[in-house]
């Protein structure tokens, strides 16, 4: 990638006006949208999607296939550079943009986030840096590897090796039969059989690297996921304890430096038994984009992951970013449209508004809703963002906005 920077608001060698690119315009497409247009770039979003919430706002959506050779001649002749919002992006559509635009992360380094071999091959790598790995875990691309899983990785969770979110593709395992079934349940595609840890919590970290090689962390995420989808995030003193979290994002920076990574970057972690009544931390897989977790940066750091995201692409500064209030993030479901007031209405019902007046009534709550036409049970509609002067004020806020939503209180 070039190291001249792209500065907003000039015409760019094109002659035309600077403009980023997104590959995906779902909701972390219309963010890093906004943020971009916030700082005076104008926005290209490819996406097959004609209502897709980022090509809704973007100044120009083009709304071919991810690998259609037009769509991508036309979204490099649009824009300066180029990002992407989720990890699925044919990696070979980035290598075709890669070769005329500068594009960040690189297909290289989003094709090792696209496949957990990869991924848990390049973790185990950056461990003697760090001294954070993976869980114990074997591939599963063969029979014959199915038959040499060590026993001791039971029981665990085979998970596919590409396409997962949100807990799809993950079987839990007891036994060999039950290895042996979930794998051809699945396929017989390229696996992973992880270890079953003994979670204590969940954390993630994001980091953010220029083509300069300077790298800068957030603070660490606490995360909490209902039944596979994250729910809560707090970002606060004592969500996660300290030398966890300086462990954590030492682990994030050397993973990122170690595959020369351009842009934003997050790591998911598990906080874990260490059997001798303390924690211990696994790595468990990254996100080659903005994340979910990360959303409570909008409102409570002097820098959002998505204009981190947009200053990484363009070649701008990346100061150390400062969290100026403690955070609690609500993931807003389309189950809350069907849910109002904790009243579960027939699936057949319309779907109702939550009780948002009520709950911007509460000091300290920031609303973003990515503009989906229809709300589904389990699509993500947008998340609630919580903030205040103290730890116990934002916890306060946040167990008034979960009664609100008929949600389950705080842990
Ligand atoms: P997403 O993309 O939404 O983060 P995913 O489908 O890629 O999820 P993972 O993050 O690997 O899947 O796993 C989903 C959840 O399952 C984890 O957040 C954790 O709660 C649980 N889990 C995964 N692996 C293990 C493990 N080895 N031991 C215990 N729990 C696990
Ligand atoms: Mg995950």
């Amino acid at each position: 990638m070039s190291l001249k920077p792209l500065l907003p608001g000039a015409l760019s060698d094109r002659g035309q006006q600077m403009t980023l690119g997104v590959m995906g315009g779902g909701q972390l497409g219309r963010m890093f949208v906004q943020a971009a247009q916030a700082m005076g770039y104008f926005t290209a979003v490819l996406d097959p999607d004609p209502a897709s919430p980022a090509g809704l706002i973007s100044h120009y959506h083009i709304d071919t296939p991810y690998d259609d050779e037009q769509g991508l001649a036309q979204l490099m002749q649009r824009c300066d550079a180029i990002t992407t919002e989720f990890e699925n992006v044919p990696a070979p559509a980035l290598l075709t943009l890669g070769a005329h635009r500068p594009v960040a992360p690189s297909s290289a380094c989003v094709a090792v986030a696209q496949d957990r071999i990869q991924e848990k091959a390049h973790f185990v790598a950056c461990g003697p840096i760090s001294g954070v790995y993976p869980a114990p875990y074997a591939a599963i691309e063969t029979p014959e590897l199915l038959a040499a899983v060590p026993a001791d990785l039971l029981p665990g969770i085979v998970k596919t090796a590409r396409l997962g979110y949100d807990g799809k593709g993950q079987i839990r395992v007891k036994t060999r039969e039950e290895l042996a079934a979930a794998w051809e349940q699945l396929g017989r595609v390229p696996c992973v059989l992880e270890k079953l840890m003994p979670l204590q919590s969940e954390c993630s970290v994001l980091v953010a690297r220029g083509a300069d090689g300077q790298v800068v962390a957030f603070p660490v995420q606490k995360n909490t996921h209902h039944d596979g989808i994250l729910a809560i995030t707090e970002v606060h003193e004592g969500a996660v304890p300290a030398d966890l979290a300086a462990r954590a994002q030492a682990s994030t920076v050397a993973i990122a430096n170690h595959l020369n990574y351009v842009g934003v970057l997050c790591v998911e972690y598990f906080v874990v038994d260490n059997g001798a009544g303390g924690s211990d931390l696994i790595v468990n897989e990254m996100a080659p984009r903005p994340h979910n977790s990360g959303h409570y940066t909008q409102n409570a750091c002097d820098l959002s992951q998505f204009e981190a995201q947009v200053r990484a692409l363009a070649g701008l500064p990346l100061p150390t970013p400062r969290q100026h209030s403690p955070a609690i993030m609500v993931n807003l479901l389309g189950d809350l449209w069907f849910n109002a007031n904790g009243v579960r209405a027939q699936a057949s019902e319309q779907p109702v508004s939550p009780p948002w007046a009520q709950v911007l009534a509460l000091p300290g709550t920031h609303l973003h809703l990515y503009g989906k036409l229809s709300a589904r049970p389990g699509r993500k509609m947008g998340h609630l963002n919580i903030t205040g002067g103290s730890v116990a004020q934002v916890r306060e806020t946040a167990a008034k906005v979960l009664v609100l939503l008929g949600l389950p209180p705080l842990a």
